[in-house]
């Protein structure tokens, strides 16, 4: 028998064990757990599950697709929490994304970089990431690596972004400790031009560990805490 009161139950002690590996994590990286966010990735889930992890202290969540996203977090806007647009980002849909979304982790070309800028409502500023592709894959979401600096300089030219710095996903077929080594290497070029974009978004279920060792400060967990995903559809 599953009630409500049991999966409210079951959701705190998984988000408290990631969070105790997470502190173990940096520790053993010789880092301060404080330094270190944790973004719980609830896409697919419904709106009432980010509802109960707000309940449980979460401030920061993550979703990869606008149309979830705006829903959600229309939604839920009575509560102080932190949205961050995590996916492929359309041009048209930047306006969208930008107003639902307080950190866009995924700016991976100028043109969707000065989409959001022109999305821009008075003088609000929008953290964003410059997302880079650690695969060999074109067709994966992220610049590569040699043109990260080029696109960071273009976002630090648009007033109505905040260069943050920078995120990746480790490709499925190479180990993530040496993927997350050559995003240190991207963060720390783009670092040299913008000293204030010390952000590295990395680490998911599988690989939070190794990101944690390489100094990612931001981590996106969806499954290990949320459970697995409903279908679909
Ligand atoms: C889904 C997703 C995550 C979380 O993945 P889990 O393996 O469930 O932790 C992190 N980052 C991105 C970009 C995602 O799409």
């Amino acid at each position: 028998m599953t009630s409500e009161a049991d999966e409210q139950s079951s959701l705190a002690a998984r988000l408290s064990a990631i969070d105790e590996r997470i502190a173990d994590a940096a520790r053993d990286a010789g880092r301060d757990p404080a330094e270190i966010s944790r973004i719980v990735v609830t896409k697919f889930h419904p709106a009432s599950l980010v509802e109960e992890l707000h309940a449980l202290g979460v401030a920061d969540v993550g979703e990869n697709r606008q149309q979830e996203l705006s829903a959600k977090q229309a939604e839920l806007s009575a509560l102080d929490l932190r949205w961050h647009f995590i996916g492929q980002g359309q041009t048209n849909k930047a306006s969208a994304i930008r107003r639902s979304a307080d950190v866009v982790h995924s700016v991976d070309r100028d043109r969707f970089a000065d989409a959001l800028h022109r999305a821009a409502v008075d003088d609000d500023v929008l953290d964003v990431l410059v997302q880079v592709n650690l695969t060999d894959d074109a067709g994966r979401g992220g610049v590569v690596p040699e043109q990260a600096r080029a696109l960071a300089e273009h976002v630090l030219a648009l007033p109505s972004l905040r260069l943050r710095g920078v995120m990746a996903v480790a490709p499925l077929d190479e180990e993530p400790a040496s993927a997350f080594t050559r995003l240190r290497t991207v963060s720390d070029e783009i670092r040299a031009v913008e000293p204030s974009a010390t952000w590295i978004s990395a680490g998911m279920t599988g690989d939070f560990v190794e990101a944690i060792a390489a100094g990612a400060t931001h981590l996106r967990i969806g499954s290990a805490i949320t459970g697995p995903r409903p279908d679909r559809g």
